[in-house]
């Protein structure tokens, strides 16, 4: 090992090969449920350093656990336990190498964060839309490696419908570039495609060319009280039949969920907190091409017809950009508010959005029957068909104890449940460590042998990121 650690300090220098201190920020994910030990965490500076240290590691059969910010939610980022596995840390690599504003692209370095790009992109006049909770600190391989999702995809899609090209190290070492962002490219198998998503097992993404899109001359929220989750699903059709395209954001808030972000953060003031006849609120944005007035008489009329229809009992349209933030920002603590209140089981899962009623009202009845006491946090992406359908132990309960002996139970009976729904168990989060043999049991055994040919095809020697998305064998 110590051959390996001196050819890798030769490669991106001694200060970039960490292996004593407090390597936490490294090891640990971002839940805290569970922490490795890295032979070393390697912090190469481009392209050329990351192929190297692949080669490298290769050759010496040591296995590589590629990280950007560290945020995502399955425990893929993060080493196992056996101090032999090389940390290799994408965050150097944060250049945007251009902006080609006649093509709409903007090509990037992986370790670029988020937050970083959406800054660049509206200083040269233009929107990267992707947006997550976590855009301050998870960087754009990560979100590319996880297919993220976010607050936009009922407008601009995944990570995947953003992305026009990659720049990849192969397992072997070798450099793939295809950041040319062409949009039309029909010569074999999509490459692209396969290494999106695929959470670092096949190959390192070092820089990506990402679509842009025109700034909004205006946007509005609002946040609207819905009597039921199926007036909820009314009111995303009737959104998608008054703004087209406009509609860039529509997100469900369950009232346990919102009554958590009141009781721990209650400065964020959450609107209709006190009127106990409304269990449902849902956040919506509408972006527009033309003006804010435009833009207004749309949204309002849109919410005089769900008045109308019944379908929205109260609703507050944002004054400002800063009351519009402020409403987001609500949803976006939730998480956080979950976290306050303890440990939780979550499951971020997509069915149909025309099926979600249904599975909510069938999956609720069915914990408080088995488990009694459990308290259902549900929130998510409606528009998009995602649900986070978390799980946190009756008030007062221990909430450790309560995982020990129930998270297994729970997880079988909300992801039996999805499965008879046609839903997927990860809609946005990936599978890491932390669903491997979710995907063995929900997955067909075809879809699972195909996955398993194109690892043992791409990565025959199991260097990058063993044992995430596919079981070691
Ligand atoms: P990491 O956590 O470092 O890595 C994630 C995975 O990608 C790992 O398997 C890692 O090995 C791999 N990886 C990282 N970089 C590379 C690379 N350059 N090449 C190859 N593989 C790589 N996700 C959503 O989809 N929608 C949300 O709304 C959302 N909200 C979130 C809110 C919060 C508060 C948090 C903490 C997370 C949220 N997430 C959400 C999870 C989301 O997946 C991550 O935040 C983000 O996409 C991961 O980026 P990262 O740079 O932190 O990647």
């Amino acid at each position: 090992m110590s051959v390996l650690l001196e050819k890798l300090r030769a490669i991106v220098g001694a200060a970039n090969v960490l292996t004593e201190g407090d390597l936490g920020a490294w090891e640990q994910d971002w839940r805290k449920r569970s922490r490795g030990k890295a032979l070393a965490v390697v912090r190469p500076g481009d392209t050329r350093q990351v192929a190297e240290v692949v080669r490298a590691c290769a050759e010496a059969g040591t296995s590589i656990v590629p990280q950007g910010g560290n945020t995502g939610l399955a425990v893929g980022s993060t080493p196992d336990e056996s101090g032999t596995q090389v940390l290799l840390s994408l965050q150097r690599l944060n250049a945007i190498r251009g902006i080609d504003a006649a093509n709409l692209t903007m090509t990037v370095e992986a370790g670029c964060v988020l937050q970083t790009l959406q800054e660049a992109a509206r200083n040269a006049g233009f929107l990267f839309p992707l947006s997550l909770a976590a855009e301050g600190s998870c960087t754009i391989g990560g979100n590319l490696a996880t297919n993220a999702g976010g607050t936009q995809v009922v407008r601009y899609g995944n990570t995947r419908d953003l992305c026009l090209g990659l720049e990849v190290v192969t397992p072997q070492g070798g450099v793939w570039e295809g950041t040319s962002g062409l949009r039309k490219d029909n010569t074999g198998y999509d490459l692209r495609d396969l290494m999106i998503g695929s959470e670092g097992t096949l190959g390192i993404i070092t820089a990506a060319t990402m679509k842009l899109y025109p700034l909004p001359a205006a946007q509005l929220t609002a946040w609207a009280a819905v009597p039921s989750l199926d007036h909820a699903v009314t009111l995303l059709g009737l959104a998608h039949q008054r703004l087209g395209a406009g509609l860039t954001g529509f997100e469900v808030m369950g009232k346990f969920a919102l009554s958590l972000v009141d009781k721990h953060f209650p400065a964020l003031r959450v609107p209709f907190i006190d009127d106990a006849s409304v269990p449902w609120c849902v956040l919506l944005e509408n972006s527009d091409s033309e003006s804010e007035d435009h833009a207004r008489s749309r949204f309002e009329a849109l919410l005089e017809t769900a008045f109308e229809a019944g379908c929205v009992t109260n609703a507050v349209v944002a004054e400002s950009l800063t009351q519009a933030h402020q409403l987001w920002h609500i949803r976006e603590s939730i998480p956080l508010a979950q976290a306050e209140e303890g440990l939780n089981i979550k499951h971020d899962i997509s069915i149909a959005v025309s099926r979600i009623p249904a599975f909510v009202a069938e999956t609720d009845a069915l914990l408080a029957r088995e488990i009694p006491g459990v308290r259902l946090v549900n929130f998510g992406h409606l528009g998009d068909g995602n649900l986070h359908y978390n799980v946190q132990a009756p008030e007062g309960g221990d909430s450790k104890a309560f995982l020990r002996d129930h998270e297994d139970r729970i997880n079988t009976l909300v992801y039996d449940a999805v499965e008879k729904f046609d839903g997927s168990f990860s809609a946005e989060h990936g599978v890491g460590s932390l669903k491997v043999d979710k995907l063995e049991k929900h997955k067909s055994p075809v879809a699972l042998e195909m996955m398993r040919a194109i690892k043992r095809g791409l990565d025959p020697q199991n260097i990058l990121n063993p044992g995430r998305v596919l079981r070691s064998t």
